[in-house]
């Protein structure tokens, strides 16, 4: 699939919509998911146009995918959810429920988050 630079979060990365950042590096903004599943709803995503996590594993260089990793505990930290726990989510494609298509995982916490999949 190719990029598409008219998703969401390619406007939050060139400031053309707002976002309540959360925290930022070379390689990665952190902000806070708009409609938040959890008291704790941060969205960490790669400033590169990578579609989805396949896209991402299979082209990032190795600096971008520590920084994303790395972004990722530093979220936590921030969030005060580092000791507590917490849930790292990514949606892939149509099956995954991926709405957004800009790579992006979900860090959820903050309470009990529940199980990984509700029975539907
Ligand atoms: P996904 O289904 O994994 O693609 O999730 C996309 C996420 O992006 C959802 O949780 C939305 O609430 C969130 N979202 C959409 N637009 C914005 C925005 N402008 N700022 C922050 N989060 C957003």
């Amino acid at each position: 699939m190719a990029y598409d630079d008219q998703n969401v979060f390619a406007k939050i990365l060139r400031g053309e919509i707002p976002c309540t950042k959360i925290d930022e590096d070379e390689h990665c903004l952190c902000f806070a998911d708009v409609n938040p599943q959890a008291p704790v709803h941060v969205l960490v995503i790669p400033k590169g146009a990578y579609v989805d996590w396949n896209d991402f594993a299979a082209t990032a260089s190795a600096e971008e995918i520590t920084a994303f990793t790395r972004a990722i505990r530093r979220v936590a930290e921030k969030t005060g959810i580092i000791d507590t726990g917490y849930r790292v989510i990514s949606n892939i494609g149509q099956h995954g429920h991926q709405e957004v298509p800009h790579l992006h995982m979900h860090v959820l916490g903050g309470g009990p988050i529940g199980r990984l999949v509700a029975g539907q």
